[in-house]
């Protein structure tokens, strides 16, 4: 039988284990199995050319028992209500392991941003919001960036709720430019939290973080940042690759340089000194810590034999599908479950928020602290079920999500 890809059932898969190993009230687990509300909006935008294209959109809120929901909004080609429903899933099992006071909720417009406009992509934000304004709002449902939407998409977009709340609403979606009341340390944070988790897993398995090497799958926020930052921690970026193809350099990547090869030309591939490599191939380069930063599906059945990582750190949502779960843990590589291991996003999210309602504003140092904290603790708690549990990883991060959020559902009385 083909291996299922579809996002949403995979999700519903790795609940339905959690869900037998912690014996969950079967009225429970068929709550938690499903969206709360979804709302889907056709978005009419003008384009450059005089035309006007309708474009499709989509927010999901999983799950509010809580509190209000949160998780990103996706700009992508590809966009499905079923990829939505499983990040809106993630993100409430994501809020409830890092401890935050959120439900889980997310956003996607199915469009290509390579070929449009700054005007185009401005429009098509604001008119996305239009759509949604009365689905969203600071006690309700936050949105904020992800995959191929950024700070100033932010902005727009908070700009226009404003405009129709007639005041300035700051708090209704993070990721934010600083000038604007984003949080110092937002741009890093996935990242950020992703080294916290590499750190305390290369602790515990006895990895020595100087001279260790990488392989990340994905250049942008989290795979770029990841790098600089993993560099500052003594490791060595060997392999990187975006949506054209990778490139190697066993002796150690030039990650800045790389950077800007890819800014100059749209991909990684052809920077000079490195071998070419393609997606397939970053994601099977021999190093100690395997990053997949990109999208979904990414480690399947089909190559999880051949991946000879001893850690793969998912800074991606859902990039391992069950089938290369069991195959990798059959191997004994360590995983790193991407709603424990990409929580920092989030978390700084959460901690922008927070100042936005009380106006008072924060160092970046106090952020790391607070944020190095939470994911420090997320780790253990997780770790600790593991092993408890005897079960792998991911089943552990569902087992102390699951847990938490079943428990805000009974006491509210809904079950
Ligand atoms: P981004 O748009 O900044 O970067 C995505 C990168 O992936 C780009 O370099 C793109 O070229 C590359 N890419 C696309 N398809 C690819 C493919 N098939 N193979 C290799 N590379 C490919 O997005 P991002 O914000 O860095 O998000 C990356 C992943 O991290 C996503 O799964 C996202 O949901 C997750 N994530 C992001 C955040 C955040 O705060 N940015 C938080 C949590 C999780």
């Amino acid at each position: 039988m083909a291996e299922q890809l579809n996002p949403f059932k995979i999700a519903q898969a790795q609940l339905d284990k959690a869900a037998k190993k912690l014996d969950l009230d079967p009225q429970m687990h068929a709550f938690l199995r499903e969206p709360m509300r979804e709302l889907s909006v056709s978005i009419p935008v003008k384009m450059d050319d005089g035309s006007t294209k309708i474009f499709r959109g989509f927010r999901v809120q999983y799950n509010d028992a809580r509190g209000p929901t949160k998780g990103g909004i996706r700009f992508h080609p590809k966009e499905t209500i079923d990829t939505v429903r499983a990040l809106a899933a993630w993100m409430t099992w994501k809020c409830a392991v890092a401890d935050i006071p959120y439900g889980g909720a997310k956003g996607g417009i199915i469009c290509d941003t390579k070929h449009m406009s700054q005007g185009e992509i401005e429009r098509l934000a604001r008119g996305y919001i239009d759509q949604v304004a009365g689905f969203i709002g600071p006690e309700k449902d936050i949105p904020a960036p992800d995959v191929y939407t950024n700070p100033q998409i932010m902005a727009w977009m908070m700009d226009e709720y404003s405009k129709i709340k007639g005041y300035n609403v700051p708090g209704v979606i993070t990721g934010k430019p600083i000038p604007l009341g984003g949080s110092l340390g937002r741009g890093d944070a996935t990242a950020m939290g992703v080294v916290y988790t590499i750190r305390e897993a290369a602790k515990v398995l006895g990895i020595d973080l100087n001279g260790a090497t990488v392989s990340i799958q994905g250049y942008g926020n989290a795979g770029y940042n990841l790098a600089r930052l993993l560099t500052n921690q003594g490791c060595k970026i060997i392999a990187v690759s975006d949506s054209k193809g990778g490139i190697l350099h066993e002796g150690g990547l030039d990650w800045k340089a790389a950077k800007e090869h890819k800014d100059k030309t749209g991909s990684v591939i052809g920077f000079p000194g490195a071998k070419q490599l393609t997606n397939e191939e970053c994601l099977i380069t021999k190093c100690d810590f395997l990053v997949p930063a990109a999208l979904e599906n990414q480690i399947t059945g089909k190559n999880a034999n051949s991946i000879k990582a001893k850690v793969v750190a998912e800074a991606a949502n859902g990039p391992v599908t069950p089938e290369a779960d069991e195959i990798l843990s059959s191997k004994g590589i360590f995983q790193i479950p991407d709603f424990l291991c990409n929580a920092g996003g989030v978390t700084v999210s959460y901690f922008e928020w927070v100042q936005n309602i009380y106006g008072y504003y924060w160092s970046e140092e106090d952020v790391y602290k607070r944020l190095d904290k939470k994911m420090t603790k997320a780790f253990y708690d997780v770790y600790e079920m593991a092993k408890k549990e005897s079960v792998d990883n991911r089943t552990a991060a569902y087992m102390v999500a699951v847990n938490k959020v079943a428990e805000a559902v009974e006491l509210r009385g809904w079950i």
